[in-house]
Protein backbone atom coordinates (compact mmCIF):
# COMPACT_ATOMS: atom_id res chain seq x y z
CA UNK A 1 0.00 0.00 0.00
CA UNK A 2 1.25 3.56 -0.66
CA UNK A 3 1.07 6.24 1.70
CA UNK A 4 -1.60 8.53 1.46
CA UNK A 5 0.99 11.55 0.65
CA UNK A 6 3.26 8.94 -1.58
CA UNK A 7 3.89 12.05 -4.03
CA UNK A 8 5.42 14.17 -1.30
CA UNK A 9 9.36 14.85 -2.37
CA UNK A 10 10.04 14.47 1.52
CA UNK A 11 8.56 11.08 1.88
CA UNK A 12 11.63 8.80 1.31
CA UNK A 13 9.83 5.65 1.90
CA UNK A 14 6.65 6.36 0.16
CA UNK A 15 5.64 2.17 0.27
CA UNK A 16 6.25 -0.65 2.70
CA UNK A 17 5.20 1.03 5.78
CA UNK A 18 1.16 -0.59 6.23
CA UNK A 19 1.19 -3.82 8.35
CA UNK A 20 -1.45 -5.96 8.54
CA UNK A 21 -2.33 -9.01 11.08
CA UNK A 22 -1.62 -12.71 9.44
CA UNK A 23 -5.07 -13.91 9.88
CA UNK A 24 -6.96 -10.47 8.76
CA UNK A 25 -9.51 -11.32 5.41
CA UNK A 26 -8.41 -8.63 2.24
CA UNK A 27 -5.13 -6.76 1.13
CA UNK A 28 -6.77 -3.74 3.19
CA UNK A 29 -8.07 -2.60 6.34
CA UNK A 30 -10.35 -5.44 8.34
CA UNK A 31 -11.81 -3.00 10.35
CA UNK A 32 -9.67 -3.98 13.81
CA UNK A 33 -11.48 -7.92 14.28
CA UNK A 34 -8.37 -9.61 14.14
CA UNK A 35 -6.47 -8.01 16.31
CA UNK A 36 -9.28 -6.92 19.06
CA UNK A 37 -9.99 -10.92 18.86
CA UNK A 38 -5.96 -12.20 19.08
CA UNK A 39 -5.45 -9.07 21.66
CA UNK A 40 -8.24 -9.81 24.19
CA UNK A 41 -7.53 -13.71 23.87
CA UNK A 42 -3.65 -13.06 24.68
CA UNK A 43 -4.87 -10.48 27.79
CA UNK A 44 -7.74 -13.10 29.02
CA UNK A 45 -4.51 -15.66 29.01
CA UNK A 46 -2.83 -13.45 30.72
CA UNK A 47 -4.93 -13.33 33.56
CA UNK A 48 -6.26 -9.85 32.49
CA UNK A 49 -9.81 -9.30 33.55
CA UNK A 50 -11.68 -7.62 31.08
CA UNK A 51 -14.74 -5.83 31.88
CA UNK A 52 -17.72 -4.06 29.69
CA UNK A 53 -21.05 -2.04 30.56
CA UNK A 54 -18.30 0.25 33.34
CA UNK A 55 -18.32 3.47 32.26
CA UNK A 56 -15.42 5.14 34.19
CA UNK A 57 -16.54 8.75 34.80
CA UNK A 58 -13.98 9.49 36.89
CA UNK A 59 -10.57 9.27 38.90
CA UNK A 60 -10.00 9.12 42.40
CA UNK A 61 -6.81 10.56 44.44
CA UNK A 62 -4.67 10.53 47.05
CA UNK A 63 -4.13 13.42 49.29
CA UNK A 64 -1.31 14.93 46.76
CA UNK A 65 -3.47 14.65 43.99
CA UNK A 66 -1.97 11.46 42.59
CA UNK A 67 -4.11 9.39 40.58
CA UNK A 68 -5.11 6.14 42.31
CA UNK A 69 -7.91 4.38 41.01
CA UNK A 70 -11.23 4.86 39.19
CA UNK A 71 -14.96 4.80 39.75
CA UNK A 72 -17.27 3.57 37.03
CA UNK A 73 -20.93 3.81 36.60
CA UNK A 74 -23.06 0.78 35.77
CA UNK A 75 -26.19 1.05 33.35
CA UNK A 76 -28.59 1.02 37.00
CA UNK A 77 -26.74 3.57 38.55
CA UNK A 78 -24.74 1.64 40.57
CA UNK A 79 -20.87 2.94 40.66
CA UNK A 80 -18.12 0.91 41.38
CA UNK A 81 -15.13 1.81 42.25
CA UNK A 82 -11.40 0.00 41.23
CA UNK A 83 -8.20 0.49 42.88
CA UNK A 84 -4.67 0.84 40.89
CA UNK A 85 -2.45 -1.44 41.45
CA UNK A 86 0.48 1.33 39.77
CA UNK A 87 -1.17 3.72 37.64
CA UNK A 88 -4.32 4.33 35.52
CA UNK A 89 -4.48 4.15 31.75
CA UNK A 90 -7.28 5.33 29.71
CA UNK A 91 -7.96 4.43 26.32
CA UNK A 92 -11.54 5.56 26.00
CA UNK A 93 -11.61 7.26 22.02
CA UNK A 94 -12.67 10.03 21.26
CA UNK A 95 -15.84 12.21 21.18
CA UNK A 96 -17.63 11.91 17.96
CA UNK A 97 -21.01 10.82 19.61
CA UNK A 98 -21.21 13.50 21.49
CA UNK A 99 -22.85 16.53 19.69
CA UNK A 100 -22.08 19.07 22.18
CA UNK A 101 -18.66 18.14 22.32
CA UNK A 102 -18.34 18.06 18.38
CA UNK A 103 -19.91 21.24 18.43
CA UNK A 104 -18.14 23.28 20.54
CA UNK A 105 -14.66 21.69 19.91
CA UNK A 106 -14.77 20.92 15.92
CA UNK A 107 -13.81 23.66 13.95
CA UNK A 108 -16.41 22.48 11.01
CA UNK A 109 -19.85 21.20 11.65
CA UNK A 110 -20.21 17.66 11.89
CA UNK A 111 -23.03 15.22 11.78
CA UNK A 112 -21.67 12.16 12.96
CA UNK A 113 -19.08 9.49 12.55
CA UNK A 114 -18.11 5.64 12.82
CA UNK A 115 -16.19 5.32 16.04
CA UNK A 116 -17.45 3.08 18.93
CA UNK A 117 -20.92 4.38 19.52
CA UNK A 118 -19.73 4.47 23.03
CA UNK A 119 -16.93 7.46 22.55
CA UNK A 120 -19.28 10.66 24.05
CA UNK A 121 -15.53 11.91 25.29
CA UNK A 122 -15.52 10.99 28.50
CA UNK A 123 -11.58 11.35 29.02
CA UNK A 124 -11.74 15.28 28.09
CA UNK A 125 -14.03 15.60 31.23
CA UNK A 126 -12.11 13.37 33.55
CA UNK A 127 -8.95 14.38 31.86
CA UNK A 128 -9.93 18.59 32.67
CA UNK A 129 -11.03 17.87 36.15
CA UNK A 130 -7.76 15.93 36.72
CA UNK A 131 -6.36 19.32 35.93
CA UNK A 132 -4.73 18.04 32.25
CA UNK A 133 -4.15 20.49 28.94
CA UNK A 134 -6.29 20.10 26.25
CA UNK A 135 -4.79 20.05 23.07
CA UNK A 136 -6.17 19.74 19.61
CA UNK A 137 -9.64 19.33 20.18
CA UNK A 138 -10.32 20.70 16.65
CA UNK A 139 -9.38 18.12 14.45
CA UNK A 140 -10.59 14.53 13.80
CA UNK A 141 -9.49 11.66 11.13
CA UNK A 142 -12.07 12.34 9.05
CA UNK A 143 -13.97 10.50 6.33
CA UNK A 144 -17.02 11.23 3.82
CA UNK A 145 -20.11 9.81 5.12
CA UNK A 146 -23.32 9.28 4.01
CA UNK A 147 -25.59 11.76 5.46
CA UNK A 148 -28.60 10.01 6.17
CA UNK A 149 -27.15 7.38 8.09
CA UNK A 150 -25.57 10.41 10.14
CA UNK A 151 -29.02 12.44 10.74
CA UNK A 152 -30.64 8.60 11.63
CA UNK A 153 -27.72 8.20 14.09
CA UNK A 154 -27.66 4.68 12.33
CA UNK A 155 -25.16 2.34 14.12
CA UNK A 156 -24.27 0.84 10.33
CA UNK A 157 -22.46 3.82 9.17
CA UNK A 158 -19.10 3.36 8.18
CA UNK A 159 -16.88 6.10 6.88
CA UNK A 160 -17.04 6.11 2.81
CA UNK A 161 -13.07 4.72 2.99
CA UNK A 162 -13.40 3.49 -0.84
CA UNK A 163 -15.57 5.61 -3.20
CA UNK A 164 -16.13 2.73 -5.58
CA UNK A 165 -17.69 3.30 -9.03
CA UNK A 166 -15.53 4.40 -12.10
CA UNK A 167 -18.16 6.42 -14.03
CA UNK A 168 -19.25 7.70 -10.24
CA UNK A 169 -18.92 11.99 -9.78
CA UNK A 170 -20.21 14.13 -6.99
CA UNK A 171 -21.60 17.27 -7.70
CA UNK A 172 -23.01 19.91 -5.14
CA UNK A 173 -26.06 21.69 -5.08
CA UNK A 174 -25.92 23.51 -8.00
CA UNK A 175 -25.10 20.31 -9.95
CA UNK A 176 -21.11 20.96 -10.27
CA UNK A 177 -18.20 18.54 -9.67
CA UNK A 178 -16.48 20.55 -7.12
CA UNK A 179 -13.79 18.42 -5.75
CA UNK A 180 -11.28 15.40 -7.01
CA UNK A 181 -14.09 12.50 -5.56
CA UNK A 182 -10.89 9.58 -4.96
CA UNK A 183 -8.73 11.62 -2.61
CA UNK A 184 -7.96 9.86 0.30
CA UNK A 185 -10.93 10.20 2.92
CA UNK A 186 -9.53 12.55 5.45
CA UNK A 187 -8.86 15.30 2.72
CA UNK A 188 -11.71 14.09 0.40
CA UNK A 189 -13.64 15.32 3.62
CA UNK A 190 -12.79 18.96 4.06
CA UNK A 191 -13.91 18.82 0.65
CA UNK A 192 -17.31 19.41 1.87
CA UNK A 193 -16.20 22.13 4.53
CA UNK A 194 -15.08 24.69 2.53
CA UNK A 195 -16.56 27.88 3.67
CA UNK A 196 -17.83 30.80 1.42
CA UNK A 197 -17.75 33.94 3.31
CA UNK A 198 -19.54 36.14 1.05
CA UNK A 199 -23.01 34.02 1.73
CA UNK A 200 -21.41 33.23 4.87
CA UNK A 201 -22.06 29.62 4.63
CA UNK A 202 -20.50 25.73 3.66
CA UNK A 203 -21.91 25.56 -0.03
CA UNK A 204 -20.77 21.70 0.08
CA UNK A 205 -21.66 20.63 2.98
CA UNK A 206 -23.91 18.36 1.74
CA UNK A 207 -22.58 16.92 -1.75
CA UNK A 208 -24.98 14.44 -4.42
CA UNK A 209 -22.93 11.54 -5.64
CA UNK A 210 -24.42 9.98 -8.75
CA UNK A 211 -23.57 6.99 -10.71
CA UNK A 212 -25.02 4.92 -13.67
CA UNK A 213 -25.73 1.15 -14.33
CA UNK A 214 -22.29 0.39 -14.91
CA UNK A 215 -20.91 1.52 -11.30
CA UNK A 216 -23.69 0.11 -10.00
CA UNK A 217 -23.40 -3.39 -11.68
CA UNK A 218 -20.20 -3.50 -10.85
CA UNK A 219 -18.97 -1.73 -8.33
CA UNK A 220 -21.54 -2.47 -5.96
CA UNK A 221 -20.22 -4.02 -2.16
CA UNK A 222 -20.73 -3.11 1.28
CA UNK A 223 -17.57 -3.12 2.59
CA UNK A 224 -15.42 0.01 3.47
CA UNK A 225 -18.59 2.18 3.39
CA UNK A 226 -19.22 1.88 -0.02
CA UNK A 227 -22.82 4.08 -0.45
CA UNK A 228 -22.70 1.80 -3.96
CA UNK A 229 -24.41 -1.04 -2.19
CA UNK A 230 -25.83 -4.02 -4.21
CA UNK A 231 -29.67 -3.50 -4.41
CA UNK A 232 -31.86 -4.42 -1.57
CA UNK A 233 -28.95 -4.37 0.94
CA UNK A 234 -29.13 -1.35 3.31
CA UNK A 235 -30.03 0.64 0.69
CA UNK A 236 -32.25 3.01 2.33
CA UNK A 237 -30.31 5.90 1.33
CA UNK A 238 -30.10 4.96 -2.41
CA UNK A 239 -32.13 7.55 -4.61
CA UNK A 240 -32.71 6.16 -7.73
CA UNK A 241 -34.42 7.46 -10.94
CA UNK A 242 -34.91 6.21 -14.78
CA UNK A 243 -33.79 9.82 -16.27
CA UNK A 244 -31.44 12.52 -15.06
CA UNK A 245 -35.11 14.54 -14.54
CA UNK A 246 -36.32 11.61 -12.55
CA UNK A 247 -33.48 11.79 -10.58
CA UNK A 248 -33.46 15.46 -10.17
CA UNK A 249 -36.71 15.17 -8.93
CA UNK A 250 -36.12 12.75 -6.37
CA UNK A 251 -32.93 14.08 -5.12
CA UNK A 252 -34.98 17.72 -4.31
CA UNK A 253 -37.51 15.72 -2.58
CA UNK A 254 -34.58 13.92 -0.43
CA UNK A 255 -33.11 17.52 0.24
CA UNK A 256 -36.78 18.56 1.56
CA UNK A 257 -36.84 16.01 3.71
CA UNK A 258 -34.16 16.82 6.02
CA UNK A 259 -34.10 20.51 5.13
CA UNK A 260 -34.54 21.15 8.73
CA UNK A 261 -31.32 19.53 9.18
CA UNK A 262 -29.43 20.87 7.04
CA UNK A 263 -29.91 24.73 7.27
CA UNK A 264 -32.82 24.64 4.58
CA UNK A 265 -30.15 23.80 1.77
CA UNK A 266 -32.00 22.63 -1.63
CA UNK A 267 -30.81 22.16 -5.05
CA UNK A 268 -30.96 24.94 -8.01
CA UNK A 269 -33.92 25.33 -10.20
CA UNK A 270 -31.69 24.62 -12.96
CA UNK A 271 -29.90 21.10 -11.70
CA UNK A 272 -30.71 19.18 -14.03
CA UNK A 273 -29.20 20.94 -17.07
CA UNK A 274 -26.13 21.75 -15.07
CA UNK A 275 -25.89 18.39 -14.29
CA UNK A 276 -26.06 17.35 -17.97
CA UNK A 277 -23.42 19.70 -19.15
CA UNK A 278 -20.84 18.40 -15.87
CA UNK A 279 -21.42 14.85 -16.94
CA UNK A 280 -20.66 15.65 -20.82
CA UNK A 281 -17.61 17.45 -19.61
CA UNK A 282 -16.60 14.09 -17.00
CA UNK A 283 -17.01 11.98 -20.09
CA UNK A 284 -14.91 13.55 -22.15
CA UNK A 285 -12.00 13.56 -19.67
CA UNK A 286 -12.66 9.80 -18.96
CA UNK A 287 -12.50 9.41 -22.73
CA UNK A 288 -8.91 10.95 -22.91
CA UNK A 289 -8.15 9.89 -19.32
CA UNK A 290 -7.40 13.66 -17.69
CA UNK A 291 -9.41 15.01 -15.46
CA UNK A 292 -8.39 18.38 -16.64
CA UNK A 293 -10.51 20.03 -13.20
CA UNK A 294 -9.28 18.33 -10.47
CA UNK A 295 -6.36 15.48 -11.66
CA UNK A 296 -8.71 12.36 -10.17
CA UNK A 297 -6.79 9.03 -10.76
CA UNK A 298 -3.42 10.63 -10.52
CA UNK A 299 -2.37 9.75 -7.31
CA UNK A 300 -1.05 6.16 -6.37
CA UNK A 301 -3.62 6.26 -3.41
CA UNK A 302 -6.66 6.97 -5.56
CA UNK A 303 -6.26 3.84 -7.27
CA UNK A 304 -5.96 1.71 -4.35
CA UNK A 305 -9.23 3.58 -3.11
CA UNK A 306 -11.05 2.82 -6.36
CA UNK A 307 -12.74 -0.05 -5.21
CA UNK A 308 -14.17 -3.05 -7.66
CA UNK A 309 -14.88 -1.86 -11.07
CA UNK A 310 -15.99 -3.74 -14.63
CA UNK A 311 -12.75 -5.15 -16.14
CA UNK A 312 -13.71 -4.11 -19.57
CA UNK A 313 -13.73 -2.09 -21.86
CA UNK A 314 -11.18 -0.31 -20.49
CA UNK A 315 -10.88 3.86 -19.94
CA UNK A 316 -6.75 5.37 -20.35
CA UNK A 317 -7.57 6.37 -16.54
CA UNK A 318 -9.24 3.57 -14.62
CA UNK A 319 -10.66 5.84 -12.18
CA UNK A 320 -12.78 7.21 -14.88
CA UNK A 321 -15.48 5.90 -16.94
CA UNK A 322 -18.07 8.00 -19.14
CA UNK A 323 -21.53 8.05 -17.35
CA UNK A 324 -24.32 6.54 -19.62
CA UNK A 325 -26.82 8.64 -21.84
CA UNK A 326 -29.30 6.18 -20.66
CA UNK A 327 -30.90 5.25 -16.96
CA UNK A 328 -31.22 4.24 -14.94
CA UNK A 329 -29.80 6.50 -12.46
CA UNK A 330 -28.20 6.45 -8.53
CA UNK A 331 -27.38 9.32 -6.26
CA UNK A 332 -26.53 9.54 -2.53
CA UNK A 333 -26.34 12.23 -0.11
CA UNK A 334 -22.46 12.45 1.79
CA UNK A 335 -21.15 14.76 3.50
CA UNK A 336 -17.56 15.00 5.62
CA UNK A 337 -17.98 12.43 8.83
CA UNK A 338 -15.19 11.30 11.83
CA UNK A 339 -13.34 8.10 12.26
CA UNK A 340 -13.17 9.57 15.84
CA UNK A 341 -11.65 12.77 17.04
CA UNK A 342 -7.95 13.47 17.88
CA UNK A 343 -8.37 15.84 20.52
CA UNK A 344 -7.48 15.74 24.30
CA UNK A 345 -5.30 15.60 27.27
CA UNK A 346 -1.60 16.68 26.51
CA UNK A 347 0.89 13.97 27.17
CA UNK A 348 4.16 13.12 26.96
CA UNK A 349 6.28 10.10 24.71
CA UNK A 350 5.65 8.04 27.86
CA UNK A 351 1.75 8.68 27.54
CA UNK A 352 1.63 10.31 30.87
CA UNK A 353 -0.87 13.17 31.35
CA UNK A 354 0.71 16.75 31.48
CA UNK A 355 -1.18 19.75 33.47
CA UNK A 356 -0.88 23.28 32.22
CA UNK A 357 2.87 23.63 33.37
CA UNK A 358 3.90 19.94 31.57
CA UNK A 359 4.15 18.56 35.00
CA UNK A 360 2.85 14.82 34.57
CA UNK A 361 -0.25 14.31 36.53
CA UNK A 362 1.10 11.68 39.18
CA UNK A 363 -0.25 8.54 38.37
CA UNK A 364 -2.41 9.21 34.92
CA UNK A 365 -1.81 7.81 31.55
CA UNK A 366 -3.89 8.20 28.31
CA UNK A 367 -3.10 6.44 24.55
CA UNK A 368 -4.87 6.71 21.38
CA UNK A 369 -7.93 9.05 20.35
CA UNK A 370 -8.71 10.27 24.06
CA UNK A 371 -5.71 12.20 24.22
CA UNK A 372 -4.29 14.64 21.90
CA UNK A 373 -2.85 12.89 18.97
CA UNK A 374 0.98 13.61 17.89
CA UNK A 375 -1.02 13.72 14.11
CA UNK A 376 -2.53 17.44 14.81
CA UNK A 377 -4.32 17.48 11.46
CA UNK A 378 -2.32 15.13 9.22
CA UNK A 379 -3.29 11.47 8.14
CA UNK A 380 -0.28 10.19 7.09
CA UNK A 381 -1.07 6.53 5.65
CA UNK A 382 -3.27 3.46 6.18
CA UNK A 383 -2.65 2.65 9.90
CA UNK A 384 -1.56 6.14 11.04
CA UNK A 385 -4.48 6.18 14.18
CA UNK A 386 -3.76 2.49 14.80
CA UNK A 387 -0.29 2.02 14.36
CA UNK A 388 1.08 5.35 16.99
CA UNK A 389 -1.28 4.01 19.10
CA UNK A 390 0.08 0.45 19.35
CA UNK A 391 3.74 2.08 19.53
CA UNK A 392 2.28 4.83 22.46
CA UNK A 393 0.43 2.21 24.27
CA UNK A 394 3.60 -0.07 24.76
CA UNK A 395 5.49 3.11 26.00
CA UNK A 396 2.61 4.17 28.16
CA UNK A 397 2.33 0.39 29.34
CA UNK A 398 5.68 0.24 29.86
CA UNK A 399 6.36 3.63 32.39
CA UNK A 400 3.74 2.51 34.40
CA UNK A 401 4.82 -0.64 35.23
CA UNK A 402 8.00 1.34 36.62
CA UNK A 403 5.34 3.56 38.92
CA UNK A 404 5.75 2.13 42.72
CA UNK A 405 3.10 -0.73 43.60
CA UNK A 406 0.32 1.05 46.36
C1 LIG B 1 -14.50 0.98 10.09
C2 LIG B 1 -13.18 1.48 10.61
C3 LIG B 1 -12.00 1.01 10.03
C4 LIG B 1 -10.77 1.47 10.50
N1 LIG B 1 -9.63 1.01 9.91
C5 LIG B 1 -8.45 1.43 10.39
C6 LIG B 1 -7.22 0.94 9.83
O1 LIG B 1 -7.22 0.14 8.92
N2 LIG B 1 -6.05 1.40 10.35
C7 LIG B 1 -6.01 2.30 11.37
O2 LIG B 1 -4.92 2.67 11.80
N3 LIG B 1 -7.15 2.78 11.92
C8 LIG B 1 -8.35 2.36 11.46
N4 LIG B 1 -9.50 2.85 12.01
C9 LIG B 1 -9.41 3.77 13.15
C10 LIG B 1 -9.13 3.00 14.44
O3 LIG B 1 -10.06 1.94 14.55
C11 LIG B 1 -9.28 3.92 15.66
O4 LIG B 1 -8.52 5.09 15.49
C12 LIG B 1 -8.81 3.16 16.91
O5 LIG B 1 -9.66 2.06 17.16
C13 LIG B 1 -8.80 4.05 18.11
O6 LIG B 1 -8.35 3.29 19.22
P1 LIG B 1 -8.64 3.78 20.69
O7 LIG B 1 -8.09 2.73 21.58
O8 LIG B 1 -8.16 5.18 20.87
O9 LIG B 1 -10.21 3.86 20.84
P2 LIG B 1 -11.37 2.86 20.43
O10 LIG B 1 -10.87 1.72 19.63
O11 LIG B 1 -12.42 3.72 19.85
O12 LIG B 1 -11.84 2.25 21.82
C14 LIG B 1 -12.35 3.07 22.84
C15 LIG B 1 -13.06 2.15 23.83
O13 LIG B 1 -13.28 2.84 25.05
C16 LIG B 1 -14.59 2.55 25.51
N5 LIG B 1 -15.01 3.68 26.37
C17 LIG B 1 -15.42 4.92 26.01
N6 LIG B 1 -15.67 5.67 27.11
C18 LIG B 1 -15.44 4.87 28.17
C19 LIG B 1 -15.52 5.07 29.57
N7 LIG B 1 -15.90 6.24 30.10
N8 LIG B 1 -15.21 4.04 30.38
C20 LIG B 1 -14.82 2.82 29.88
N9 LIG B 1 -14.71 2.58 28.55
C21 LIG B 1 -15.00 3.60 27.72
C22 LIG B 1 -15.41 2.40 24.26
O14 LIG B 1 -16.55 1.63 24.55
C23 LIG B 1 -14.42 1.69 23.33
O15 LIG B 1 -14.51 0.30 23.50
C24 LIG B 1 -10.74 2.41 11.55
C25 LIG B 1 -11.92 2.87 12.14
C26 LIG B 1 -13.14 2.42 11.68
C27 LIG B 1 -14.39 2.93 12.34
Amino acid sequence: MPDYWAELPEDKAPKGRVLLPKDARESMSDGGEVAIRTMSAKARADGVDIRTGHRVQRTNVDEYGAVIGVEADMALGETVAFKARKAVIFASGGFTHDVAMRKNFLSVPVFGGCAARTNEGDFVNIGAAAGAELRNMNYAWMCPIVLEKALNDDPSLIGTFSPSGDSMIYVDRNGRRVTNEKLAYNESAQAFFTWDPAKSEYPNLVLIAIWDSRSQQHSASDEYGRFIVPEGKDDGHVIKGDTLAELTNNIRARFKKYANRIGNMTIADDFEETLKSTIRRFNKFAMEGKDLDFNRGERQVELLFNGPAAESPAMPNPTMYPISDGGPYYAALLTGGSLDTKGGPVTNPDGQVLDHTGRPIAGLYGVGNCVASASARAYWAGGATLGPILAFAYLAAKAANTEPSA
